[in-house]
């Protein structure tokens, strides 16, 4: 609920009326005529509008037909996207993410992103700082991974996608990524979600393994409100009751988000499975869901994987999934952003590394 006071009104003596009535002033914005207008926390707002249309200092009260209105206004109804690094991620421009779990070391990564690359990746995936339910895990090689991150994702004409785990890493992995991912373990995360929105960098916003869809979407919401130039929500699978999948993929949520919502929503079939026989269809079923792309784990020695090795397929795998990106592409009339033509066979080197460059504008930083 918004209210907008009278001009010079008592803002003290209105926020007493409201405590009266149970509410609390969330915030308070003046616009350029020093109008008050003060934001009213969903929690405590009376049914009865007109209790609060009764304190003498308000002058007009609108109702908020939802609880993100940054979020809903996110996703116009003409062009669900987000702009990330000067490319577009959409529905008619699907984004392919792929990389390893983690970063293993520099000379890992960048073979892996020349592979990803000539297979029609756009961004380069990599977990420099890694949540690992043991704290006996590989814990990811930290900051000397974001520059190796960058430097291979970039020499192959990829943007980069990286996890930020803790509010003092946000400003160097701004430095490193155009995307900035939030882990499924830290979408309740309040204080990191400010400080990523105050980055004012694009993020990728996994789902909670818990979450509600209302809650991910507030959660899109904090990333808006504190500065984030774009959020991508990413599906990776919530936790059901079968062993036989690490988790849950959630392609009904990814069908609201992306039908309902016109939001962009980017799936992570490698989570979600937990097996590699199955990323691949998860894929295919995503993008059909009308997912605006996917995100991938792949590695060139998956038995000898530091993580999840049992869901990493091999770089050359994704040549069918561009395939179908390509026949996405070219259905939706997104000409001119799209995926590579040619993803496989292999290319020339040369070839490879300049392919992708088609989708983007021009790397960041
Ligand atoms: C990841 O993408 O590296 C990751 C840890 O995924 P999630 O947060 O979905 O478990
Ligand atoms: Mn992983």
């Amino acid at each position: 609920m918004i209210l907008t006071l009278h001009e010079n009104a008592d803002v003290a003596s209105a926020t007493r009326a409201l405590a009266s009535l149970g509410m609390q002033v969330g915030a308070m914005e003046r616009n350029e005529r020093g109008v008050a207008h003060l934001v009213i926390a969903a929690v405590g707002v009376p049914r009865d509008a007109d209790l609060v249309r009764q304190i003498p200092e308000v002058a007009a009260v609108s109702e908020a037909t939802s609880a993100h209105p940054r979020v809903d206004a996110h996703g116009p109804v003409a062009c669900i996207g987000a702009h990330v690094g000067g490319c577009e991620v959409g529905v008619g421009t699907p984004a392919l993410m792929s990389g390893p779990c983690a970063i293993e070391s520099e000379t890992q990564i960048h073979r892996i992103a020349r592979e990803v690359a000539r297979y029609g990746a756009t961004f380069l995936r990599g977990g420099a700082f890694k949540p690992r339910t043991s704290p006996y895990s590989f814990q990811g090689c930290g900051r000397d991974a974001l520059g190796w991150l960058k430097s291979a994702a970039h020499e192959n004409g990829m943007l980069a996608v990286t996890e930020v785990m803790s509010e003092q890493d946000v400003d160097v992995v701004a430095e490193h990524a155009e995307l900035l991912q939030i882990g499924t373990r830290n979408m309740y995360n309040y204080a990191l979600l400010k400080a990523v929105g105050a980055s004012g960098r694009a993020v990728l916003l996994k789902r909670s393994m818990s979450a509600t869809v209302e809650e991910w979407l507030l959660a899109g919401e904090y990333l808006l409100a504190h500065g984030a130039a774009s959020v991508i929500f990413c599906e990776r699978g919530i936790r059901g009751f079968d062993e036989n999948t690490r988790n849950l993929l959630d392609l009904g949520a990814v069908a609201l988000l992306s039908h309902s919502y016109r939001l962009p929503v980017v799936v992570d079939p490698s989570h979600a499975a937990g097996r590699r026989d199955l990323v691949l269809p998860l894929a295919r079923a995503a993008l059909a869901a009308g997912a605006a792309g996917v995100m991938i784990e792949t590695h060139d020695d998956p038995g000898n994987a530091r993580s999840d090795g049992a869901q990493a397929i091999a770089p050359s795998a994704l040549g069918s999934l561009s395939n179908t990106l390509r026949k996405r592409v070219a259905a939706v009339g997104a000409v001119g952003r799209a995926i590579p033509q040619t993803a496989a066979p292999a290319p020339a080197p040369a070839a490879a590394a300049a392919a992708p460059s088609t989708l983007l504008q021009g790397p960041v930083s």
